[in-house]
Order: structure tokens, then sequence, then C-alpha cells
């Protein structure tokens, strides 16, 4: 497994609508896995394909909170949030493309998504409080949202400059 390099926004990658992915292969499930172990390694609970520069609707997860029942990876290839509910819930958010940036956001408490694994097997679940949010920002990115898309544009423009800055101190490296 090979730990992959994370885009950091502002980067026109992650502002693009990602296509299906077609291709149930060997390489698919290496590409899962190595989203997996970068996901952990960063450390993160949710990463999008495109965070790591592949253009295809595929995500990870890890939302466990509990460590002595050990991690519950998930590999969602092709989400689609099938069902919301109106009760809505607030989290505080972040993202690995956008690091030491937090900032609450509101979203359905519930989904349902639909889904294929890496074999392209169909599954169907729901999820509900932090497996909740957490879906729903990582099938966003598949659109190219991004968590302060939600936010109000001043503050949306204070994290894109910060970010830029840490982009410009680290190619200074
Ligand atoms: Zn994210």
């Amino acid at each position: 497994m090979t730990l992959k390099p994370i885009l950091i926004h502002p980067d026109p990658r992650l502002k693009k609508h990602c296509d299906p992915v077609t291709e149930f292969d060997k390489d698919l499930a290496r590409f899962a896995d190595d989203m997996l172990e970068t996901m952990y390694d960063a450390p993160g609970i949710g990463l999008a394909a495109p965070q790591v520069g592949l253009i295809k609707r595929m995500l990870v997860m890890d939302c466990a909170k509990d460590t002595k029942a050990g991690p519950e990876p998930m590999v969602l290839v092709n989400p689609e949030v099938t069902w919301k509910s109106d009760e809505l819930n607030v989290y505080e958010e972040g993202c690995l493309s956008i690091p030491g940036q937090y900032a609450e956001v509101e979203r359905p408490k519930m989904v349902r998504v639909k889904w294929q694994d890496v074999e392209g097997k169909a599954h169907e679940q729901e999820f509900d409080e932090l497996w909740a949010t957490c879906v729903q920002h990582e099938i966003d990115h598949l659109d190219g949202v991004l968590f302060i898309d939600y936010l109000k544009p001043l503050k949306r423009q204070m994290i894109t400059r910060k970010m830029q800055k840490l982009k410009r101190e680290k190619a200074r490296l």
C-alpha cells in the first residue's frame, strides 16, 4: 500500500464533478486500500478520491469512535443519497484538504445512501449522526463541493487565503 499526497485547497481538481467508476478491477481495489491507508495516516475519518487526485466517484470513511471495537473501514463507490431526514444536525467539520480549519455545518441528521463496493456489488444503508455528516461531506467532494462552501463568503475567503499562504510556505520548503 502507498500513501497518496492529499491535495490542499484551493486546487482545481477539488472543484471537479467526478465521473462514475465503471471498471471494478484490481487497480480500483488497490486504490481504495491506498485511500484508506492515507486517511488513517492523516489521520482523518473520511477521504474522497478527488482529494488524492483521482476524479472518480469513490470515497472511504471510518467514523468508529470506540477504538476498542476496532476500525470500521468503509469504501463507497458511486455513492448516491436516496433519502435525507428533515431533522438537521450541526457538527464542527474539518477537511484533510483544508488542514487546521474547522467550522459548524448544518446537514440532515440521517441519510440513506446506495453505493457499490470495489467488486461492483450494490449496497444500501442508513447513516446517522457523525457517519451521516461524514458521508454527506465526502459525497459533496465528488461534486466539487467543500464544507467551506456552506460558510458565509467572508469566512470562506479568509480560510482560502490561509490555505494559499500555507501552500506558498510548503512550496518554499
Ligand atoms: Zn473533506
